[in-house]
């Protein structure tokens, strides 16, 4: 109910903001919560301009995580990525009704940053050193930690030590930093790689592997939705901070997305963001924002 009263005020948010365009104005009032800016807050040529200005964006997030990115029977993604994704845009004055989103698997992120086919990616995505050679990261915005999600009757998988030698099949995702890191404890054969995480948690609900590893956070939104059926075994091994993607170099927008963030840790939007969607089910409590990277 609550959903529908909402999207009526969407409705009428988009239809504001069409007139103020067929008006003429400079100005952009937006509604849904973001807060009014315009193209000439920002530095001539800057990102920022250039998007606040359009008064869409264009954002790459996951479509199968609960609690980060799911997609919705709207066909919208909802999530923690998705909220601070939101309110970053807000920030440009751009209203949730004008964002696309775009399903942004793991082993597409910096692909499709690089042919800017998304203005920025809100993804699960782990800085390291080998992507900032192709994107610039803003953040991290939070950080998570690899771990393992196996069958809930599992008692063989005590943490990745135990995985080589009990032979477990473990499934992971093309192009993300766990299926890189399990590699120093199972040999590739034991390895199955999918697209999508979904996929992995399919493939052990049905024996086909016995164990899915990615981030904590990742895993505990698949055992929230399966009725009992998954649990995690063993602590985290790894950090994993997580940025938004943005084309390499882009310093101004970085550092704009930086403060954003800041204002969402200091406005409490950091903490509600989280509290509505991971905070739900993800038996972690509520995060405060890390320290920032410098932008390079
Ligand atoms: N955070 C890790 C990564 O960026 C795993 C999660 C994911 O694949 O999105 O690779």
């Amino acid at each position: 109910m609550r959903f529908r009263r909402l999207s009526a005020i969407a409705v009428s948010a988009v239809a504001a903001l069409t007139l103020a365009a067929c008006g003429g104005g400079g100005e952009s009032s937006s509604g849904g919560g973001a807060e009014p800016a315009a193209a000439s807050d920002f530095p001539e040529g800057s990102t920022m301009a250039r998007l606040a200005q359009q008064g869409s964006i264009t954002i790459g997030t996951k479509f199968d995580q609960p609690g980060f990115g799911l997609q919705g029977l709207d066909g919208k993604p909802a999530g923690f990525d998705v909220e601070i994704a939101k309110y970053v845009a807000s920030k440009l004055g751009i209203s949730e009704d004008n964002i696309e989103w775009v399903e942004t698997p793991s082993q597409v992120r910096e692909e499709v940053i690089e042919q800017g086919r998304v203005d920025m990616v809100v993804a699960t995505y782990t800085i390291n050193d080998e992507r900032k050679q192709r994107v610039t990261f803003a953040g991290p915005y939070y950080e998570a930690g690899q771990a393992l999600m196996v069958r809930s009757d599992d008692t063989t998988v005590t943490g990745p030590d135990s995985l080589r030698a009990a032979g477990t099949r473990v499934c992971s995702v093309a192009g993300s930093t766990p299926s890189q890191e399990i590699l120093n404890y199972v040999d590739e054969s034991q390895l199955t790689l999918f697209d999508v995480y979904s996929k992995c948690a399919d493939a052990l609900r049905t024996n086909q592997v016995d164990a899915v590893t990615t981030d904590n956070v990742i895993l505990l939104g698949f055992v929230a939705d399966s009725d009992g059926a998954f649990k995690l075994a063993g602590d985290t091994f790894t950090k994993e901070p997580y940025g938004i993607g943005i084309k390499k170099g882009d310093v101004a927008f970085c550092e704009f997305i930086n403060q954003a963030l800041q204002e969402a840790q200091s406005s409490g939007a950091y903490a509600e963001a989280w509290e509505s969607t991971a905070g739900q089910i993800a038996e972690v409590t509520t995060p405060s924002l890390p320290e920032l990277e410098p932008c390079a």
